[in-house]
């Protein structure tokens, strides 16, 4: 849990303080950090152009705390805008004994705050659930790992719900943190980003993607849910095995907590320095997503798991940057 200081008063209106922001100075009782929150998400989305009046908006819900928080953030704030209009989607990878208590938490949050719920899965998607792919070995045989199949499956699910759902922009619960382990895994692996993550990027047969929290950082979005008592899952997934990020992650929080403001400094160095991507997106052959290539990924990972056969080593590299977001 953030730093919690019980004694000191809350530099707005004076009540005990619950949280004290390093990089700002400014202590929060629980009432006026919720606040600030919400304000913050206000004045990212209206200063980067994230939502317009009249969006339907898809908000990506993983029944984490993370995206539990940004569904309770954006059904307050939907409800300023009578033209605009709100969905909750969520996927069902099939994972036995993890995904369906995130898939209860999510639907009693929509519930109570009235947001329509859809859950899309691989199973009737894909053909086949995340269990049966690794109980079976095909994801061993192929040399992916679970949580690679998994991202690139789901950003394409949410996008297949998207258009079914007639939505005209994805909202996505990723926070200050995960945007900037991102760029920096980029940039470890040798290249550096090629869009700004969580930004609107509008064009022929896109639907863009926003992160409404890509300026708070990750405990401060913690803490909403706590106080917020948003219940959140706690429990990992069985798959995790991200070892590339969680050193990137951990590397990070320890700079941060001794050097407050670096993550907010990367983030606005970072993104200062992104050209524009070159080359003009066309339609996946299969599916007709958008994509760089002639096949999208997420096809060329269900051609490969259909037939079986061994996947190129480009594929073996887990697939992050841009496209992941
Ligand atoms: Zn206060
Ligand atoms: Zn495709």
């Amino acid at each position: 849990m953030p730093s919690h200081v019980g004694s000191k008063p809350c530099s707005v209106c004076g009540d005990a303080a619950v949280y004290r922001q390093v990089y700002s100075g400014v202590s929060f009782c629980s009432a006026c950090f919720k606040e600030s929150i919400e304000r913050r998400v206000r004045k990212t989305i209206s200063k980067y152009g994230l939502l317009r009046e009249d969006d339907r908006i898809l908000v990506a819900v993983s029944g984490g705390k993370d995206s539990l928080s940004l569904l309770k953030v954006l059904a307050k704030i939907e409800r300023a805008f009578p033209r605009s209009s709100l969905v909750a989607v969520s996927i069902d990878e099939g994972i036995a004994g993890y995904r369906d208590e995130a898939l209860q938490l999510a639907s009693e949050l929509c519930r109570r705050f009235g947001v329509e719920h859809r859950v899309y899965s691989f199973e009737e998607l894909f053909g086949s659930s995340l269990d049966r792919l690794v109980r079976g070995g095909e994801l061993n045989r192929l040399g992916l790992g679970a949580c690679t199949l998994c991202g690139v499956w789901r950003r394409k699910a949410i996008s297949m719900a998207a258009r079914e759902l007639s939505a005209t922009v994805v909202a996505t619960a990723h926070t200050l943190d995960d945007i900037v382990q991102t760029y920096f895994m980029d940039i470890l692996r040798g290249s550096f980003p090629r869009a700004p993550i969580g930004l609107r990027r509008e064009g022929e047969g896109i639907i863009p993607r926003v992160a409404p929290f890509r300026q708070i950082p990750e405990e401060e979005v913690v803490l909403y849910a706590y106080l917020s008592k948003i219940p959140f899952q706690e429990t990992p997934c069985p798959n995790a095995e991200n070892s590339q990020r969680d050193m990137v992650r951990n590397f990070l929080a320890k700079f941060e907590a001794k050097y407050a403001g670096s993550l907010f400094a990367a983030l606005k160095t970072i993104e200062s320095n992104i050209r524009p991507l070159e080359g003009a997106l066309k339609a996946c052959q299969f599916c007709g997503e958008p994509t760089s290539r002639d096949v999208c990924r997420a096809c060329e990972l269900e051609i490969a798991v259909s037939r079986k056969i061994t996947v190129g080593r480009e594929l073996l590299r887990p697939y992050i940057g841009v496209d992941d977001i």
